[in-house]
């Protein structure tokens, strides 16, 4: 996002030079830089032997379901986002996180950092912001997120990598 205003006190932004980065927009009463970037964001593939962890969330996809997925907060690291949502959204312990690559999403300025994961422990309780959380098999998987592209191409890597054909 290309600040114009500090988002602290409101104030309209100076520019300071930040050595590489050119011209960076800046508040002298906060001293804070706003580069413009993008937004980081977790999403999971949670395999149980033959079965994979799937939402459905009708906001992101009305006729897909999908996988685990959610913003990194202020003061946790990347891979505590991965833990904290599997177990927030579906009540379930995850082990064994591994992580696959990012992906860019231009239309919401998203940089999702994408994860295969192990079921530990637990069994689904969803969390209310979840309509349905459910174990899937891995067969039918890529059918019922049809939707949801970069979901699919999570799974193929995963399925890659456990050697499932
Ligand atoms: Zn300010």
């Amino acid at each position: 996002m290309k600040y114009k205003y500090c988002p602290i006190c409101g104030r309209k932004l100076n520019t300071i030079n930040s050595w590489d980065e050119g011209e960076i927009p800046y508040c002298p009463i906060d001293n804070m830089l706003y580069f413009d970037t993008p937004t980081p964001c977790i999403i999971v593939a949670v395999i149980k032997d033959n079965e994979i962890l799937l939402l459905k969330q009708s906001y992101i996809f009305k006729n897909s379901k999908v996988l685990v997925s959610g913003y990194v907060t202020n003061g946790e690291t990347v891979e505590e986002t991965v833990f904290r949502e599997v177990k927030e959204e579906t009540g379930i312990v995850i082990e064994d996180v591994k992580y696959l690559g990012s992906e860019y999403l231009e239309s919401k300025e998203i940089i999702m950092l994408t994860f295969m994961a192990k079921y530990k422990e637990g069994k689904i309780s969803k969390s209310p912001e979840v309509e349905h959380a459910e174990w899937m098999s891995l067969d039918n998987a890529l059918y019922e997120m049809k939707e949801d592209e970069i979901g699919k191409r999570i799974v193929r890597k995963t399925l890659k990598e456990i050697g499932y054909n």
